[in-house]
């Protein structure tokens, strides 16, 4: 073994990964980067607050709309309401049908309380309910208000009363789709190995990381959240191959009409609508999924890496073809998505450049307002577009170049895209 390879260790062969705590518990030096076939690097971080982190659904609406993000910026969030108040009949689901954020939002909540260790619900009765149908069935007509209610979540649990008024659409927008859900983990034997759980890493480039440019150095400190890893049972990774799961209620699909107001209701609960619409999922919820994908990166374990070279370890080589899955699950149908790159290592290296291209854009300041955006600005805000320069390595761009950098990235990226229904 020649010294080089001495000091980058082995490759990540059959992996082992590591929930949250015990990435953080474990006992190594943070500096050790992953080294991604010299294309680029992830390093965990403790703290990343030092290292001005970036969200990642942050780069991605500035990705969208720049001047959206850097109006944003002090926006407050507005508080929980402490209790329920006092229904009033049909005042949430006014338009007649309920409001399909709210649906996504309520039914993503229920899945984390399914898994969810800190949450209202014993082990036992997770157990339970994820197991059997019947109890499950049960459990959201008469306990879930409760639940959420003690999990803090008050404006959910004001939403889901007003379902108490509509027994047919509980049924079809929350109770179906939360029982395929359960019905689905049982037949295929899945393990939730973690859900709703935050990820910080850093993410540096290399000189190969943006082409002609030995100089654009840098790195970004990403945080996020996954909403849920599973392990995939059956493979030849040491506990189960990791499938990154992203929840969505709809694709992007256009908003539902509303319906004229006689009869509430009327008219969705005689028959489900538009069900034959094929939406695949965009360009921006792939882009959400690798960068997944690199984060899950730091949640190897390096163990058997660190003691076969005695600590003496500052890089380790990884692979860019890796056991894990990508998936968008769409829970209003049960759909799932598979992301499946048409070329993995052009998918990853123009996402990193778009990362990087993104934070130095948005860190200028340059904001930009998308023509497609309806949101409203004030003309006496605008800047000319040379008056914004952003240093990126030893160069230096207009904020406007540096965007238009990363939406080319960003094209570059889009041509790799490849989904892959899955059916169970
Ligand atoms: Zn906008």
């Amino acid at each position: 073994m020649d010294c080089q390879n001495e000091k980058r260790g082995n490759p990540i062969g059959t992996p082992h990964i590591l929930n949250a705590a015990e990435a953080a518990a474990q006992p190594f030096p943070l500096s050790i980067s992953f080294n991604y076939e010299n294309l680029f690097k992830i390093q965990r971080v403790r703290n990343p607050f030092v290292l001005a982190p970036v969200s990642y659904s942050s780069l991605a609406s500035y990705l969208e709309c720049p001047w959206c993000v850097v109006s944003q910026k002090r926006k407050k969030r507005s508080k929980e309401p402490t209790q329920v108040p006092p229904m009033r009949q049909g005042a949430l689901f006014g338009g007649g049908q309920p409001d399909p954020r709210m649906v996504g939002t309520l039914l993503h909540t229920i899945v984390n309380l399914l898994h969810d260790d800190k949450g209202p619900l014993t082990p036992d009765k997770r157990a339970r309910l994820l197991t059997d149908s019947d109890a499950l069935g049960r459990f959201l007509r008469q306990e879930l208000l409760v639940a959420l209610q003690k999990a803090g979540k008050i404006n959910l649990a004001i939403f889901f009363n007003e379902f108490n008024f509509h027994p047919e659409i509980l049924h079809n927008t929350i109770t179906t789709p939360i029982l395929r859900y359960q019905r689905e983990l049982v037949a295929t034997r899945t393990t939730i190995f973690t859900g709703a759980e935050r990820f910080q890493c850093k993410v540096l480039s290399t000189k190969n990381t943006f082409a002609g440019h030995p100089d654009w150095g840098g790195y970004v400190c990403l945080i996020g959240e996954f909403d849920q890893i599973r392990l995939r049972n059956g493979t030849n990774a040491k506990n189960g191959t990791p499938a990154i799961i992203e929840f969505k209620k709809g694709l992007g699909g256009k908003k539902p009409t509303p319906p004229p107001m006689q009869g509430l209701f009327a008219e969705l609960e005689a028959a489900p609508v538009e069900e034959n619409v094929v939406v695949e999922p965009t360009s921006a919820h792939a882009m959400q999924l690798l960068t997944y994908w690199l984060a899950f990166q730091t949640r190897w374990s390096i163990r058997e890496q660190f003691v076969e070279v005695k600590g003496v370890l500052q890089e380790i080589p990884m692979s860019l073809q890796q056991p894990m899955e990508l998936i968008l699950y769409n829970l209003n149908d049960g759909c799932q998505y598979q992301l499946v790159p048409r070329d993995h290592q052009e998918a990853l290296v123009a996402l990193t450049e778009c990362i990087f291209l993104l934070n130095w854009a948005m860190k200028s300041g340059y904001a930009w307002q998308s023509p497609e955006h309806t949101c409203k600005r004030a003309q006496l805000t605008e800047l000319p577009a040379h008056a914004i320069q952003v240093q990126v390595g030893n160069e230096t761009v207009t904020g406007q170049e540096c965007y238009l950098l990363a939406k080319a990235s960003f094209e570059r990226f889009k041509s790799t895209i490849q989904w892959k229904k899955l059916t169970h």
